[in-house]
Order: C-alpha cells, then sequence, then structure tokens
C-alpha cells in the first residue's frame, strides 16, 4: 500500500518512512507536486491533522495522511498546545519558539510537559484517527543537535538525554508520533477494503 504524508517537514516525513517500514510506502507531497502552504487553521490537533489531510487528499485525490502535534506544558496551563509551530509569532523559528518557552518557564519548579499526536488517514474515501504521546519535562538549558523543534528542551520520562540527544530511531520508539504511527501501521496491516 502506498500513502502519502500531508506534511512539508523533511524531519516527519523521514521519521514515518522509518516507523511504518514494510507495512506501508510513505510517500512525500512534493512527488504530487505540492509545494503550497496547506491550511492549519483549527482549534484542535484533530482538527488540524483533519484539515491536512483532507486537503491533500481532495486536490490530488490520493489516500494519504498527516499529523498534528502539540507540546503541552502543565505549568502554562496545557501551552503553546495546538498552536506549538507558530507559539512566538506568525514566521517564527523553532529557536524563536524555544526561546519563548523557556523564558516563561524561567524559576518555574513545575517543569512537567508532553508532546501529543493526532495522525488522520483518508483511506478509500473514510476517515479514520489516531493518538499518540508521550510525557516528560522541560529542562533548563538546552541539549543535542539532533530532531526538530522543541527536540532539544524536551527530556522524555525515564531518560537522561532529551530527544534531541537521541538517535532517530531510539526517538520513534517512544515519541509521540512515532506511538501515533504505530496505531496507525497496526491498522493498515489489518485492513481490508
Ligand atoms: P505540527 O503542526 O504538527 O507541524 O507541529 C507543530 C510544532 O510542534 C512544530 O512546528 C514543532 O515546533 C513542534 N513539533 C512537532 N513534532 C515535534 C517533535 O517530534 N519534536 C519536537 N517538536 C515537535
Amino acid at each position: 500500500m502506498e500513502l502519502f504524508f500531508a506534511t512539508h517537514n523533511q524531519h516527519k516525513l523521514q521519521e514515518a518512512v522509518a516507523i511504518a517500514g514494510a507495512s506501508c510506502v510513505v510517500k512525500g507531497i512534493a512527488e504530487l507536486g505540492c509545494f503550497e502552504d496547506i491550511p492549519e487553521t483549527a482549534d484542535s490537533l484533530l482538527g488540524n491533522a483533519r484539515q491536512k489531510a483532507e486537503y491533500v487528499h481532495d486536490k490530488y485525490g490520493v489516500n494519504c495522511f498527516s499529523d498534528d502535534t502539540g507540546l503541552e506544558i502543565e505549568a502554562l496551563d496545557g501551552r503553546p498546545g495546538v498552536y506549538s509551530a507558530r507559539y512566538a509569532g506568525p514566521a517564527c523559528s523553532f529557536q524563536d519558539n524555544i526561546r519563548k518557552v523557556m523564558s516563561e518557564m524561567e524559576g518555574v519548579a513545575n517543569r512537567k510537559a508532553c508532546f501529543k499526536t493526532v495522525v488522520a488517514l483518508i483511506l478509500d474515501g473514510k476517515e479514520y484517527f489516531f493518538e499518540g504521546c508521550v510525557d516528560g519535562e522541560i529542562i533548563t538549558e538546552q541539549r543535542g543537535t539532533a530532531g526538530f523543534g522543541y527536540d532539544p528542551i524536551f527530556r522524555p520520562i525515564g531518560f537522561n538525554k532529551t530527544f534531541a540527544e537521541m538517535d532517530e530511531a531510539s526517538k520513534n520508539a517512544i515519541s509521540h508520533r512515532g506511538r501515533a504511527m504505530q496505531a496507525l501501521t497496526e491498522f493498515l496491516k489489518t485492513y481490508v477494503k
């Protein structure tokens, strides 16, 4: 089976190809000639995941999936959450977002946070949703250079390394997107049209 991943984020695409393994061929939407911004204007992870998958499905007529991820920090009442991508402003970088979170967390004792991912799949015209999350904490200074986004400041529970200090396979084995993608691949193994 072949599925297009409705994202322009090459890190996410690489992670998804590795996680899906032999269960399906994950392809990037550049192969469809899709280079435009895909709207994500909903106010929930599920809403955004659905919106991105529907956009690619409706425009290009392919089976596809998308994900939407949020970092939820307990002491910040769940922020940045669904606004994780543009937390520091419209055209901000990953570093801008990290700096904003670090400054809001300065001197805060409760460092608990979790990453949540919702994957929306459109297969043979029907929609399916899968979730994954991982608990951890926001550390006080950046560590590591792998991964992307908030990886250098997120340390998953039970590990001494941040996501940015882990190799891709180790991150995928326990991460929010890894778990949501695992649920998707389990579903695909038993899927009958
Ligand atoms: P998106 O809307 O699903 O692309 O994710 C929103 C934002 O969350 C991204 O721009 C990243 O800053 C962050 N993010 C998503 N996935 C990860 C991850 O695996 N590690 C670190 N940050 C992530």
